[in-house]
């Protein structure tokens, strides 16, 4: 291979966004067939394309990173929601309602060769009422022939209606203009400012803890820091100051406010979960360690690990736990995170503060991990020197060769493994085993993908 170290990196893909979780968010509502999904392809199609072999990278993403004229941002599909409601028969408007109170702007699409229907209407009073920017988009215009319908659409009383054709891309250009104009801009000046304060999600089923947690760590200092001029809403992001520094405490609006709907509540919760996550930069995932964990606890701490963000599990309630029960309780606990040995661990106590102070520090280190780059030097001299010792075993007379690695990414750490042939898996987990006890990465999730050469 005549390649330089420089050209693989560049094989290896393009550099992640490393500010995808302080992107604003734009969510794409509207009726079931209206054509939502086709419009959202239209605009990450490519960067679609780009999601590869990357094992664990399985997840049903809320939103994806996505651009538009120089402007980053993330955009929600609420195209595929109506498929995983699974039976629950989640109405346009109780979907709308979750996506508007996630979401910065809304992308409402209006099927023009229908017209608005009752439906359509109930959603524009939800619109209406949230203060959040609306950008309209009149679908199936794929011709000049639909515009009049579309201007028909006036009427919804949300402004200019965009006459687009998510299927052919006319008028998208437009429409994605208007779009992007109505993001809120401050979001991504705090992004690039590497003195912006880290951003947390505290999250975990209802009842482990986290507004006792969150009232414990915020105080009486919590400032508001995402309050949208002329609304009612809760804020959705704090800033918190926790031993002595500023934080960012993501969808805290989502912790205090209890969840009335009780059609599709779970699946509410777990949406929610899901956005809070993939906008922060760590998670602490609170779990109730006075009970044994339940599917619903190992279903967040996937969501964590797949979104790629660094994580501390964070134990509560351990004033409920007696003296002679504790070593019990920890066999049990590394019985139950086996899968996991990075993931860091604290046990504290919402309720009597006990411990809380040890959540900064396993928070800096998690994050520490998270923004770990290893060169690629040293990656490939490591590399060397293991396959050297433990070379990948021999498979009906062949053995694939590990010919280069690079870190393509932080946050999380991603690496590229160039090699001529398929890694068994074993290997490939023998090798992040060996990466972690090299270079530390705890806290932090690892991806690796393996590219074979021909
Ligand atoms: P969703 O349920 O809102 O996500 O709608 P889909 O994106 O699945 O689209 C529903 C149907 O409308 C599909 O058959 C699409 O091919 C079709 N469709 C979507 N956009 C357009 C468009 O701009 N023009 C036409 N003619 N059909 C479209
Ligand atoms: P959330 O639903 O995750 O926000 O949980 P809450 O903060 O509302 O707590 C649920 C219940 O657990 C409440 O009754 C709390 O008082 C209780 N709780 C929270 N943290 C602790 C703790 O550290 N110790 C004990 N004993 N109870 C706690």
């Amino acid at each position: 291979y005549d390649l330089t170290p420089e050209d693989l990196a560049a094989l290896a893909g393009e550099e992640a966004p490393e500010t995808e979780a302080a992107l604003p968010t734009l969510a794409v509502v509207g009726r079931p067939n209206v054509g939502k999904s086709t419009l959202v392809n239209r605009i990450i199609g490519r960067r679609l394309a780009v999601v590869e072999d990357t094992p664990g990278v399985t997840r049903d993403r809320v939103s994806y990173p996505a651009e538009w004229a120089g402007t980053d941002f993330m955009l929600m599909d609420t195209g595929g929601w109506e498929a995983k409601v699974q039976g629950l028969d989640l109405s346009v408007a109780q979907q709308a309602e979750v996506a508007i109170d996630m979401a910065d702007a809304i992308l409402f699409v209006v099927d023009a060769t229908v017209g608005a229907t009752a439906s359509d209407e109930k959603v524009v009073r939800l619109l209406r009422k949230s203060g959040k920017p609306v950008v309209l988009a009149a679908n199936k215009v794929d011709g000049p022939q639909g515009e009049l319908e579309a201007a028909s659409l006036w009427n919804l009383g949300l402004g200019e209606p965009y006459p687009v054709s998510a299927l052919h891309g006319r008028g998208t250009g437009d429409l994605l203009d208007a779009a992007v104009a109505a993001l809120p801009t401050e979001m991504e000046q705090v992004a690039v400012d590497p003195e912006a304060p880290r951003r947390i999600a505290l999250v975990g089923r209802p009842n482990v803890g986290k507004s006792s947690l969150l009232n414990q760590l915020a105080g009486e200092r919590r400032v508001v820091v995402d309050e949208t001029a002329g609304t009612t809403r809760d804020p959705v992001d704090e800033r918190v100051e926790i031993g002595g520094r500023a934080w960012t405490l993501v969808d805290t609006a989502g912790i205090r406010r209890r969840v009335h709907m009780t059609k599709g509540a779970d699946f509410y919760a777990s949406l929610r979960t899901g956005a809070a996550i993939e906008r922060a930069e760590v998670a602490l995932v609170l779990l109730d360690a006075s009970v044994p964990l339940t599917d619903q606890d190992t279903r967040v701490i996937s969501q964590v690990v797949e979104a790629g963000r660094a994580m501390v599990l964070v134990f509560n309630k351990w004033d409920l736990v007696g003296e002679d029960e504790r070593f019990l309780l920890e066999r049990s606990i590394e019985q139950d995170l086996v899968q996991l040995p990075w993931a860091l661990r604290i046990n504290l106590s919402a309720r009597t503060g006990w411990h809380t102070n040890r959540l900064v520090p396993a928070i800096d280190l998690a994050l520490g991990s998270w923004d770990q780059r290893i060169s690629t030097g040293r990656l490939n001299s490591f590399l060397g020197e293991l396959v050297a010792e433990h070379p990948h075993p021999v498979r009906s007379g062949k053995q694939p060769k590990i010919l280069f690695a690079t870190q393509a990414s932080t946050r999380p750490p991603r690496f590229v493994i160039f090699t001529s042939g398929f890694l068994d898996p074993t290997y490939r987990r023998f090798i992040e085993r060996r990466l972690r006890e090299a270079f530390g990465f705890e806290g932090s999730p690892l991806q690796i993908s393996v590219r074979v050469r021909e």
